[in-house]
């Protein structure tokens, strides 16, 4: 490792600003000569810049060039109204899916906190014309393309399969009259899933920035996925219950609801209503229906989004077998919770969760062995069947990582491994050196190495 101090001036080098320690808040510094160039601006949940702001670090938002987006999840993109308002005025190139979802996202987080600060009189964050003037710098580009950045460098951007959108970021530019290859995987999908297509193999450069969300975990397959789910829907049909599922609003909601209609239409499963409670997942529909492949839209299996409380309520509480797909994918907030209290002491009904759990939210406790459960200031009986469904991960785990790497294995100089629990990393750390890796780096936070 080098300090800033001890840094050639100018060579290139990576400054690891965020998504170091966790999956929180990814935000990567490429810079070389006099430029700057920001890899995502995520936020860490409930603050902005991750520690106390971009300027702590001796970065003036002003300075840098050009932000590169992988996708549009909120610990990827979360920070950029404070970066543009906060002095940015250059471009962010991402795919023009990254965008559209990107701005129903932040607008999103506007409105919570211009409700927020009606409330309470307190601003907590940035409001919707901020995140309109982040809008007017983004420049989208296709997968594939290679395109020119401010006569520097040149990108390409492929297919990570892990939301819609999703892309790793390929740069390529030249310092001291030599060549460089920089690599950003952003999210890695995984091979199998319907929808956002394969993703694309990780190509060898002087210097990778890779995840390593599930780099020591091995995900059930998506055969197994589909038995498991479709037979808890049956068995919860069968006794004439309903099937919770929560999930979060953008990619999940969209997944697990393709897949419902998918095997409804194909017979594996009853064909019985299907409603979504989740006002985000249908301004996110949107988008997804104006960017997918025809794959997404070809059922004819109909559902229902549940507009108001007072259609929730009517739905929940009707007397037919249905599956509710709710916001709130550990059961932490969100619509989930107006139906898991009707349905908790319901033992005819199930519980699928389809999303991580982290280990104190609501979702984990449901899924612990214990008859009660406590939240919104009382204790519940847990009768309702409750199923952990796992098979639904839009990240890679470490037999698709080490596939979307092994290419890139002899001919790549350093391997930084990013936003994973330390466990994970250290995993992945070891399997990259069996598949031939030379150099594999675990940064810390605000580190800075050297391509
Ligand atoms: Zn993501």
């Amino acid at each position: 490792m080098i300090t800033s101090e001890s840094a050639g001036i100018g060579k290139p080098s990576v400054r690891f600003l965020g998504g170091t320690e966790s999956i929180l808040g990814s935000m990567y510094l490429l810079e070389f000569g006099s430029y700057r160039f920001l890899f995502d601006c995520g936020r860490e949940i409930h603050s902005r810049f991750p520690r106390t702001g971009l300027r702590s670090f001796g970065i003036d938002p002003a300075s840098i060039d050009a932000v590169f987006l992988s996708h549009s999840h909120v610990d990827h993109c979360g920070n950029l109204p404070y970066l543009v308002s906060e002095g940015f005025i250059g471009p962010i190139y991402c795919t023009h899916a990254t965008r559209d979802l990107t701005e129903v996202v932040l607008l999103d987080s506007a409105r919570i906190h211009e409700n927020e600060f009606a409330r309470t009189g307190r601003s907590s964050g940035f409001n919707s014309a901020d995140v309109e003037d982040a809008m007017e710098q983004f420049v989208t580009v296709d997968y594939g393309c290679e395109t020119d950045v401010l006569d520097v460098a040149k990108i390409r951007l492929f297919n990570s399969a892990h939301v819609l959108g999703s892309c790793m970021f390929q740069m390529d530019f030249d310092w001291n009259r030599k060549n460089f290859r920089f690599v950003f995987t952003g999210d890695l999908g995984r091979f199998g899933l319907p929808i956002v297509g394969e993703p694309m193999h990780v190509p060898s450069a002087d210097m990778i920035v890779c995840e390593s969300t599930y780099g020591g975990r091995i995900h059930d397959s998506f055969d197994e996925t589909i038995q498991q789910f479709t037979s808890l829907i049956k068995r919860t049909v069968d006794r004439q219950g309903k099937v919770l599922v929560p999930a979060f609003s953008l990619g999940r909601t969209h997944l697990v609801l393709h897949c419902l209609r998918h095997w409804m239409e194909t017979g594996l499963l009853p064909k019985i209503p299907i409603y979504v409670d989740s006002p985000l997942a249908q301004l996110i529909e949107e988008v997804y229906e104006e960017h997918q492949t025809a794959e997404y839209i070809s059922t004819n299996i109909e559902f229902e989004w549940l507009e108001s409380k007072d259609d929730a309520w009517y739905r929940t509480t009707q007397r037919d077998p249905c599956i509710i797909i709710a916001s709130g994918g550990m059961c932490e907030g969100g619509r989930i919770l107006d139906h898991l209290k009707v349905h908790i002491d319901d033992p005819r009904c199930s519980l699928a969760l389809v999303s991580h759990q982290s280990p104190n939210s609501i979702g984990a406790q449901m899924l612990a062995p214990t008859p009660k459960v406590r939240f919104h200031g009382r204790e519940w009986n847990k009768w309702i069947e409750v199923a952990k469904i796992g098979g639904f991960s839009g990240h890679a785990d470490t037999h698709d990582l080490t596939r979307l790497l092994a290419n890139a294995a002899s001919e790549t100089g350093k391997i930084c491994l990013v936003h994973g629990e330390t466990l994970q990393k250290e995993t992945l750390e070891q399997k990259l050196y069996e598949l031939g890796f030379s150099n594999v780096i675990v940064p810390s936070f605000d580190q800075r190495f050297e391509m």
